[in-house]
C-alpha cells in the first residue's frame, strides 16, 4: 500500500462518473483517502513523502466483470484446444500469468464466468491470503501483491445446450435449483462467489441476428436467484437475444452477461431494475480482426459490434448500469491489455470518458460485492492506477500503467 502522504494529479477521473478534475492534489493517511482539492502543482507544500504526479491521469484501479482465466486470447487453434483439455498441473502457471497481465494493466479485480473442471476455484484455494481473503498472487521474484478474483467454479447449462466448455449440467430429473442445492452440501465442493448461468446459445458468426431459444425457463431462473439469495450469492447469466434475456431479467438475475440482440425492451426493464449489463463487445472486434477479412463470418462479426454498440448508445440514454467486462479468453481477447479495447469501444458509442470509467471502476466493483475499490474519493483506500498524458489519451497507455501497491 502507498505510504506517500500527498500525491499531485495532473488530471483525477475519480470512478464516480463525474466530471474530470484538473491538478489535483490528494492528502493520504494510513493509505486512506483524507481530502482532494484543486490546487496547482506550485501550490502545495511538499511534505517528504510528495509524489508528482503532474504528467499523469490517476484513475481507481479497473474491474474486468468477465474473465475466463483457464483460457487464454491465443489465435493459435491448437493452443486452445490444449488449454481445454488440460488438467490442473498444466494450467496453474497460464491462470497465474492470465492474473499477472491483470495486474500489470491496473485490473484490481476480476470475475471469472467459469471453466469445465473448476479449476480457477482450485487454483485460487491454493494461493488464498492467510486471513482468507484475497488470493496472494506473486508477480516478481521478491513482489506479492493481491487482486480481487471473484469465480463461479464450473458454470451451469442445460443438457445438450451450450455451455459445456465452461460448465456442467444438473443431473437427470433434476431442476437447476436443486442441483445448486445438492451441491453446496456436498464435502470437498468449495462454495463460488457467484452462480453462472448460461441461458442461450452463442452468437451465431454466419446468420446475422439469428436468435437462440432460452436453457431455462421463468420458474426455474426464478428458483435459482432464490437459491442463490438464500446463500448471499449473485446470479451472472449468459444471454444472447430477446426471449433469453427478459427471462434472466425478469427471474431477478444480477447481470447478463453479452446481451447480443435483447432488444430496446429489454434494456428497459434493465434501467427499471437496474439489472447490470456487461457487453462483452470487443470479442467481435477480435473475431473480426482473426478471421479473413472478406469471409463471411468477419462480416458477420463486423455486423454484430455496430449493433451492440446500438445498443450500449441506447444504453446510456436510458440509463442502464453498464459494467465493463472482457470475455478474456476468447479467441483474440487477450487478459489486461483487452480491458482497453472494451474502454474504448464504450467510448465509441457514444461515453464519455468518466462514464467509461465508472462502468470499468464503480459499476463493476459494486457488481462483484467489493467495497474497498472503485472510486478515488475521501475514505477510500489510495489504491490508483496512473496513466501517462491527459484523459484523452487514456485507452492508448494502458499497456504502460503505474499502479500503485
Ligand atoms: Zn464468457
Amino acid at each position: 500500500m502507498l505510504n506517500k502522504s500527498c500525491i499531485h494529479a495532473g488530471w483525477l477521473i475519480d470512478g464516480t462518473g463525474g466530471h474530470i478534475q484538473k491538478d489535483v492534489l490528494i492528502h493520504i493517511q494510513q493509505h486512506t483517502i483524507q481530502t482532494i482539492e484543486t490546487a496547482p502543482k506550485a501550490a502545495c507544500q511538499r511534505p517528504a513523502s510528495f509524489l508528482d504526479l503532474s504528467e499523469y491521469t490517476l484513475l481507481p484501479k479497473l474491474v474486468d466483470c468477465h474473465v475466463h482465466l483457464f483460457m487464454s486470447g491465443t489465435d493459435d487453434i491448437a493452443a486452445r484446444k490444449r488449454q481445454l483439455e488440460a488438467g490442473y498441473d498444466a494450467l496453474k502457471a497460464v491462470i497465474s500469468d492470465h492474473i499477472a497481465r491483470h495486474l500489470s494493466c491496473g485490473v484490481g479485480a476480476v470475475r471469472d464466468g467459469g471453466d469445465s473442471k473448476g479449476l480457477v476455484q482450485q487454483y485460487l484455494q491454493e494461493c488464498q491470503g492467510a486471513d482468507g481473503g484475497k488470493p496472494l498472487i506473486n508477480t516478481g521474484p521478491t513482489h506479492q501483491t493481491s487482486i480481487h478474483v471473484k469465480v463461479s467454479g464450473k458454470a451451469w447449462h442445460q443438457c445438450g445446450r451450450y455451455g459445456k466448455l465452461i460448465g456442467r449440467s444438473p443431473a437427470p430429473g433434476e431442476t437447476l435449483a436443486e442441483a445448486i442445492s445438492r451441491e453446496d452440501g456436498l464435502p470437498g465442493v468449495t462454495r463460488p462467489d457467484h452462480i453462472k448461468v448460461v441461458n442461450s446459445g452463442v452468437n451465431s458468426l454466419l446468420c446475422f441476428g439469428k436468435e437462440t431459444l432460452p436453457q431455462f425457463s421463468l420458474e426455474e431462473l426464478t428458483h435459482v436467484v432464490y437459491e442463490a439469495g438464500r446463500r448471499h450469492l449473485n446470479v451472472m447469466v449468459h444471454a444472447n437475444g430477446k426471449v433469453p434475456v427478459q427471462i434472466a431479467i425478469e427471474a431477478g438475475c444480477h447481470s447478463i452477461e453479452h446481451g447480443f440482440f435483447m432488444g430496446t425492451e429489454n434494456l428497459a426493464r434493465m434501467r427499471d431494475r437496474q439489472t447490470v449489463w456487461v457487453p462483452t463487445a470487443f470479442t467481435m472486434r477480435a473475431y473480426a480482426a482473426h478471421l479473413a477479412p472478406s469471409s463471411r463470418e468477419a462480416d458477420t462479426a463486423r455486423r454484430n459490434l455496430t449493433h451492440q454498440m446500438d445498443q450500449l448508445r441506447m444504453a446510456r440514454e436510458l440509463g442502464v448500469p453498464v459494467a465493463l467486462g472482457t470475455d478474456a479468453g476468447s479467441l483474440g481477447v487477450h487478459h489486461g491489455i483487452s480491458v482497453r479495447e472494451e474502454l474504448r469501444i464504450l467510448l465509441e458509442s457514444g461515453y464519455t470518458i468518466p462514464e467509461a470509467v465508472h462502468c470499468a471502476t464503480k459499476t463493476g466493483a459494486g457488481l462483484l460485492g467489493i467495497t474497498d475499490m472503485g472510486t478515488l474519493t475521501p475514505g477510500m483506500p489510495a489504491s490508483w492506477i496512473a496513466v501517462k498524458g491527459g484523459p484523452s489519451g487514456l485507452a492508448d497507455g494502458m499497456d504502460r500503467v503505474t499502479v500503485s501497491i
